[in-house]
Parts: C-alpha cells; sequence; structure tokens
C-alpha cells in the first residue's frame, strides 16, 4: 500500500503579512505578546464569523469529487458561522490544487497573504481512499484555522524520539527539524483554550512504534465533541442573526 506523507502545515511567507492579515480579518486575533517573538499558534488566523469563504480548485475536478468533497465539509459547515461557496473562477479565499502528491494547508487567513494563483491547500486524497473524507475534514481544519491537535501545549505524548526520527526519515525523507516542527514540538500557543483531545479530527495518528510501545492514536474519522465545541466557539453565530431576536 502506498504511504501518503503525513500533513504538513504551509508557514506563511511572511509573519508580519501573516499577522497583520489575521487581525485586519478579525480583530480578536490579536495578540498581546511581542511580535517580534509570535511563534505558530501565538495569534490567532481566524476569519470574520458570519463571511463568506469563496473556495476554488486551481484543476477540473470531476463532479463526483466535487460531490464528495462537499459532502465532507458538511461536517465542519454545520457548526461554524461562515457561508461556503466553491467558485469555478475568480477570486477565492481558499484555493485547492488536486496535483500534489501530499496533504497540507495554510493556516486560516495566512490565505490572504498568497498570491490568487497560488495553492493555498493541497488535496493529494481522492473519493475512491478509504480516508478520503478524513483527509478533507483534517485540512479544512487547518483553512478554518486549526493547528495539529498533536502539538497542543498540554499534550504528553511519551515519545521515542529515536525512533520517531528514524521513521519520518526512512519513510518521507524528513529532517530533524522538520520532525521537530511537525511532530515533536508542541506549540508555545494556542488557538482557543479547548483541552487536548487525542479525538480531534486535527490529530495525527500515532503507532505505538512510536512512543512508549503503549500510548497510541488511531485514524480519527469524525469531528471529536471537542473538535465541534471549537469550531461553535470560533465562528459563533451572531446574535443579530438568530431567529428569535425580536421575540
Ligand atoms: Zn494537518
Amino acid at each position: 500500500m502506498k504511504k501518503t506523507k503525513p500533513c504538513s502545515i504551509i508557514p506563511p511567507k511572511d509573519r508580519l503579512a501573516s499577522y497583520r492579515a489575521a487581525i485586519t480579518e478579525n480583530p480578536n486575533n490579536a495578540s498581546n505578546n511581542d511580535l517580534s517573538i509570535l511563534g505558530m499558534g501565538d495569534y490567532k488566523k481566524l476569519w470574520k464569523p458570519g463571511r463568506e469563504l469563496k473556495i476554488r480548485f486551481l484543476e477540473d475536478v470531476s463532479s463526483s469529487f466535487l460531490l464528495a468533497f462537499s459532502k465532507a465539509i458538511t461536517h465542519w459547515i454545520k457548526h461554524v458561522n461562515l457561508k461556503f461557496v466553491i467558485v469555478p473562477n475568480g477570486d477565492a479565499d481558499i484555493r485547492i490544487t488536486t496535483d500534489s502528491d501530499d496533504n497540507k494547508s495554510l493556516i486560516g487567513t495566512d490565505a490572504l497573504t498568497f498570491d490568487q494563483d497560488e495553492a493555498t491547500m493541497y488535496l493529494e486524497t481522492t473519493p475512491s481512499d478509504e480516508n478520503f473524507e478524513s483527509t478533507v475534514l483534517h485540512e479544512m481544519g487547518h483553512a478554518l484555522g486549526y493547528l495539529h491537535e498533536h502539538l497542543h501545549r498540554d499534550a504528553t505524548i511519551p515519545w521515542n524520539r529515536e525512533k520517531v526520527y528514524a521513521h519520518y526519515s526512512e519513510h518521507y525523507e524528513w529532517d530533524e527539524q522538520q520532525v521537530d516542527e511537525q511532530v515533536l514540538t508542541p506549540y508555545s500557543g494556542a488557538i482557543v483554550d479547548t483541552e487536548y483531545d487525542k479525538n480531534s479530527i486535527m490529530h495525527y495518528a500515532i503507532d505505538k512504534e512510536l512512543t512508549d510501545g503503549v500510548w497510541e492514536v488511531g485514524i480519527n474519522t469524525v469531528l471529536s465533541k471537542l473538535d465541534i465545541e471549537m469550531a461553535k466557539s470560533t465562528y459563533p453565530v451572531d446574535p443579530d442573526d438568530l431567529p428569535w431576536k425580536d421575540l
């Protein structure tokens, strides 16, 4: 069976532009920390609640792909106060390429700092894959502004670091720095103050061969209870939009 590279978060090209885009889009993304030391997770990259997010595929995709993709992201859509529109051409907030050998994405508003002809999400998966839906949900989670759960600052995963470096080097040719960034080093900040969640769709599957031999996480295939709480708290419904506001 082919091995797909684990998802890696695409960093912004320019951290200052990333921060500016984040706070212009949604003032609640602002951080009190010194800008010069801001790291991943030290400020939020959430879209403005209530806004419309346009999604465009950079290549032609089949109608069955579009249908499967739309069906998958519905699991997020029903919990966030955002409108999603897939557009065939023109400007779009999230640009997806399927011409890829891995699955990865920018985080939330970082997409605003990339040019319109540049992809903000890469999908290697196709609807015939068993994990298509969970992969799309995971990458859409990044596009909504969510980070990797295994790097939650409260995650205390009993890694066997030697084996982790060897594993990612052997299978995916990741060097130690990449492994440190994508797998081993928890974020200093948090996007939202939800507790660490092994069941999150944003968590890597982790084989017990890479830990103390006991600790493991399987492939999470659906949004967890805390994922849904996070979606609702980061994109809350505007009280003015509630149907009973005038009652
Ligand atoms: Zn990811």
